[in-house]
């Protein structure tokens, strides 16, 4: 009387499943976790993450230079920021305000001696990374259509 019944793969009988076929099952899946770091980091590759950008180098000299100016006046339109949002004095969430509203008129960004703006990179040229306002050679009256934005205050305590 012969069996009739299906055949059932070996990995599912229980009885089938060997030894040696166990160990080579193990094996591979050590061999694909051994691979899960390149693969993880393949994937994250085509993923867009930016954790810090970098900042255009013309705009951060300008805003080094404007700091060692008017230094005292931004730490103390920081230090008043602070204290409109009820701040005690001296506390660092001061600042991750806007000091732009407590500078004096002067000094305000949009002003002749204002604030300058302290803008994210786009690009590298010859080395120097760059703002689209800053890219050598643009022409002067077309803007790149790009997104960028001046940086949060928060931006500026990192400058010491
Ligand atoms: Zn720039």
């Amino acid at each position: 009387m012969a069996d009739s019944s299906p055949e059932i793969p070996a990995a599912f009988n229980g009885s089938g499943y060997t030894a040696k076929q166990a160990a080579q099952g193990i094996a591979d899946i050590s061999a694909a976790l051994a691979q899960f770091p390149q693969i993880l980091a393949a994937v994250l590759r085509q993923v867009q993450v930016q954790t810090r950008q970098h900042l255009c180098a013309p705009c951060l000299i300008a805003r080094i230079g404007w700091e060692a100016t008017y230094g005292q006046q931004l730490k103390a339109a920081i230090g008043a920021a602070g204290a409109a949002f009820g701040l005690a004095e001296g506390d660092p969430r001061a600042g991750q305000l806007d000091p732009a509203p407590h500078l004096p008129e002067n000094l305000r960004p949009g002003q002749p001696q204002g604030l300058p703006p302290l803008t994210a990179a786009v690009t590298t040229v010859g080395g120097t990374e760059v703002c689209s306002e800053h890219i050598p050679g643009r022409p002067g009256s077309q803007k790149l259509l790009i997104a960028t934005g001046a940086l949060s205050p928060s931006a500026l305590a990192g400058l010491g």
